[in-house]
């Protein structure tokens, strides 16, 4: 596969307006998707493994999804390949936004031994748990 030159995109794509099309389309769809959880949940930060809980959610609604259509496993909502796609995607990308935030503030990525990378995590998962149980006002 050649890449173009201004992209890390195989130059095939820019070729194919049809492959192109489909590009555009679900880059959208996951952008119009980051916006509908923004605006559901607001701007969120979780601890690592809280995201990873999520997305695993996610993922198993698209096994579920796959499922019904073949005629396998329980009633579920999640019965539109597409769509639980979209929401693997969406939410993998606002883990993303998140880690790079991390990265350019230093939270997860500054130097020190091992046991003090471990209490600098565990301080900024409560900070984190701290903020998101406040946006929710639970207390
Ligand atoms: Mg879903």
């Amino acid at each position: 596969m050649t890449k173009d030159k201004k992209s890390t995109l195989p130059a095939e794509v820019f070729s194919d307006m049809e492959k192109q099309k489909l590009v555009a389309t679900v880059q959208y769809d996951v952008l119009v998707e980051r916006g509908r959880q923004n605006n559901k949940w607001g701007w969120q930060r979780h601890a690592h493994g809280d995201w990873l809980m999520i997305l695993t959610e996610e993922v198993g609604e698209v096994a579920e999804a796959m499922q019904q259509a073949k005629g396998w496993g329980k009633d579920t909502d999640a019965d539109n390949l597409y769509e639980e796609l979209i929401h693997v995607a969406a939410v993998a990308s606002a883990i993303a936004e998140q880690v790079l935030e991390e990265k350019e503030k230093e939270i997860f990525y500054k130097r020190g031994s091992r046991r003090n990378e471990t209490r600098r995590s565990r301080r900024h998962d409560y900070y984190i748990g701290l903020q998101n149980r406040q946006k929710r006002k639970l207390f």
